[in-house]
């Protein structure tokens, strides 16, 4: 049985939240053809560090950096690299803190320059099938619900839905239960409780939904090597409508930042 957050656990999780987000706008505002994924991942970690919070990627199961940097066919847990990123690509950024014995997780697919429109549809269809998702968080509603709203919107677009990795509850561990499928049926899977906080994160294929995993036993990676995308917000399950901890809002309300 899940135990709904107190409103002190919340707070905690909030500040976590907050700190992505403006750590996600921060890695944005460096993103651009030829920098490096390890100089966003430096950049990431020192600007957590600032503020007094832990990169919590950073040693979870031998993970070696702050942040997974995904680019194009990488699904999630890239790692940072030496890779130049260049005009076209797309890099899928997943930032965890760990502050005050809580934890903060999200993540933002940020194009590198220009995107072919196909990309650039990839971007914004895996986006709103997140929105979709979080309008499900709701009190008395099932994981399935919002598994079923994330993949009914990006099927509807002829993109595919990865199986192997799902959203997530969040509190004291990065990772708690109940997990939360990006794909499903309505009124199946766990019960939702105002109260409780989970991580929606759609992994949305350009192509076919099958993935692998690297030879580093961490990158996924799309089977057919078609471009993949991936958005992770925290929220709390409420009674109407969810309440964000997290938000893309630093990062789309900066103009500096392409997106
Ligand atoms: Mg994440
Ligand atoms: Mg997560």
């Amino acid at each position: 049985m899940v135990k709904p957050k107190t409103a002190e656990e919340i707070e905690l999780l909030r500040i976590n939240g907050d700190l992505v987000s403006r750590t996600l706008a921060e890695v944005g505002k460096a993103v651009a053809p030829g920098v490096t994924t390890l100089e966003l991942d430096r950049l990431a970690e020192t600007f957590i560090r600032d503020h007094g919070a832990v990169p919590s990627f950073k040693g979870f199961d031998g993970f070696p950096n702050a942040l997974c940097m995904s680019v194009n066919d990488v699904v999630v847990h890239g790692f940072p690299s030496d890779y130049v990123l260049k005009e076209g690509d797309i890099v899928s950024v997943d930032c965890g803190t760990f502050y005050k014995g809580y934890n903060g997780d999200s993540a933002y697919t940020f194009p590198v320059g220009e995107v072919s429109p196909e990309t650039r549809k990839l971007l914004d269809v895996t986006k709103a099938s997140l929105y979709k998702g979080m309008e499900q968080a709701l009190d008395g509603h099932r994981s399935g619900d919002i598994g079923h709203a994330v993949q009914s919107y990006a099927e509807s677009f002829g993109f595919s839905v990865v199986r192997e990795l799902e959203g997530h509850g969040i509190g004291r561990k990065m990772h708690e239960d109940p997990g939360i499928p990006n794909y499903g049926k309505q009124g199946r899977g766990s019960r939702l409780q105002d109260g409780m906080t989970i991580c929606i994160e759609p992994m949305i294929c350009a192509g076919g939904r099958g993935v692998y995993v690297a030879r580093n036993d961490w990158e996924i990676h799309t089977s057919d090597h078609k471009n993949a995308a991936h958005y992770e917000l925290t929220v709390v399950v409420r009674k109407g409508k969810a309440e964000q901890l997290s938000t893309f809002s630093y990062i789309e309300n900066d103009p500096s930042i392409n997106i």
